[in-house]
């Protein structure tokens, strides 16, 4: 689970109840404590509702012929969206983030949780079912949010991001889905006998919520084949995914069209496995931690590291000296600029081009330097940031110390990773007279 999901430990049913008293006659004793019948339809509704209503201050009307949104797993979603928007927080001002949620459904669980945590949120949240567009309006006004939250009415013929198409100016910071998983009935019957999916999922959804051609990978390949037309007007695409071989699939039909910055994720929630896809057309660079995961399984799939982190060996009385060594091996690359984000003790650093490499030095040396030009200052070829990190080995050396740089933006792989390890080796260099002159 999310490391900020609060459901990382399950809640205190007792407690639960007390808040949200019509949970009470789901409640059950086994031996060791109380719980509910995950298995019983009503007891989980009951959960989703009390958990939003004690959690979320929202008070949600779930029809019984659609989806029960089990809260954990969608807020995991949720957090996942909050760690990519915050990439790049440190780049722009924190500007209303505006999101599309494709198949919100009855419940427009995604935009509520969304909308509640986060108070500069706002969505437009489309569906192609009258019945759950209604009961999503209905939802939406009773909990005050009409006027952050859009319902949309889109057909199953229309492109997937309607919105976009319909409105050429409209500009979003990214799209969410929890798309239609199965191709058929029999794709539906043959999931719960291999019990891939929750029981109590697969009885209450409606065929619409859960059935589209060709499944969930071919609704999300459409997805990538539009977003390579809305391009950068959209600035992060993601969807989730309900089976692991669409993770397949849909990193296969990214690479297709030439997209490198994407980024997958993954949701772990009891014995309920769930993946996430992100893809971009900007140059802004997702954390390894938003955009790779370690399942061995998957690593065929994994996007480029865009965190990188070099040990340097520091005996533990010296590592207060580190950040005066790295911000003096910063000062000497010519033509970077260097900010000390003291609030995250780490630098940031504005580069245009190689001037650290031996060649671009020995050229330099017989050349006037160039002043960047007004375009190069507003939008520099690299923005990464380095820090020093420092984790327990377990061992008799204690700590292991490491450099860790971070794509932040830019287009250009091969400059960041240049300079990370020019970096890296200055620092080393550096690290290691240091301590010479005083052992
Ligand atoms: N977001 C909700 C519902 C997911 S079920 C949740 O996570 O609980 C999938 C939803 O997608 C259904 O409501 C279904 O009606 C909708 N849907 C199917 N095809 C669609 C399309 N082409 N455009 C938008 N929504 C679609």
């Amino acid at each position: 689970m999310h490391p900020r999901n609060p459901y990382r430990t399950p809640p205190d049913f007792c407690k639960l109840a007390e808040a949200y008293p019509a949970l009470t006659p789901c409640i059950i004793s086994y031996s060791g404590g109380f719980s509910i019948d995950f298995k019983n339809e009503t007891s989980q509704r009951r959960l989703t509702e009390a958990l939003l209503h004690r959690d979320f201050e929202i008070s949600l009307n779930l029809p019984l012929n659609r989806l029960c949104p089990p809260v954990p797993n969608r807020l995991n979603y949720v957090l996942w969206i909050q760690d990519v928007i915050r990439t790049t927080e440190f780049l722009e001002h924190t500007p209303p983030v505006l999101g599309l949620d494709i198949g919100t459904g009855a419940s427009a669980i995604y935009p509520l949780l969304s909308c509640r945590l986060d108070s500069a949120w706002s969505f437009i949240a489309t569906d192609v079912d009258n019945f759950s567009l209604s009961c999503a309006q209905s939802n939406v006004e009773q909990n005050g949010l009409a006027d952050r939250i859009q319902v949309f009415q889109t057909t199953p013929e229309a492109p997937i991001f309607a919105p976009l198409h319909q409105d050429p100016d409209l500009r979003a910071d990214f799209t969410m889905c929890n798309p239609p998983f199965y191709s058929s009935r029999e794709d539906v019957v043959a999931s719960v006998d291999s019990k891939e999916f929750e029981p109590n999922a697969v009885c209450t959804g409606a065929d619409v919520e859960m059935i589209t051609e060709g499944g969930e990978a071919s609704f999300v390949r459409r997805m990538v084949d539009e977003s390579a037309k809305i391009g950068e007007r959209c600035r992060w695409y993601t969807s989730m995914l309900g089976k692991m071989s669409s993770m397949t699939e849909i990193v296969g039909a990214i690479r297709e069209h030439g997209i490198q910055n994407y980024g997958i994720t993954e949701f772990v929630q009891g014995s309920t496995r769930r993946w996430a896809v992100v893809w971009s057309f900007s140059d802004f660079r997702l954390s390894d931690n938003v955009a790779r995961i370690t399942n061995p399984q998957l690593q065929t799939l994994m996007p480029p590291r865009n965190t990188l982190r070099q040990p340097i060996q520091v005996p533990a009385q010296n590592v207060g000296r580190l950040n005066d060594i790295l911000s003096e091996v910063l000062a000497a690359v010519e033509g970077a600029r260097v900010v000390d984000d003291n609030i995250f003790s780490r630098f940031i650093i504005y580069a245009n081009k190689n001037t650290w490499s031996r060649a671009a030095r020995r050229k330099n040396k017989h050349a006037t330097p160039d002043t960047p030009s007004a375009e190069e200052i507003l939008a520099p070829n690299l923005i990464c940031s380095m820090r020093w990190i420092f984790s327990e080995t377990g061992d008799a050396e204690g700590i292991e110390t490491s450099l860790e740089c971070q794509w932040m933006q830019g287009k250009d792989r091969s400059l960041f990773e240049g300079f990370a390890s020019h970096i890296s080796r200055k620092v080393s260099e550096s690290v290691r007279m240091s301590l010479g002159r005083e052992f």
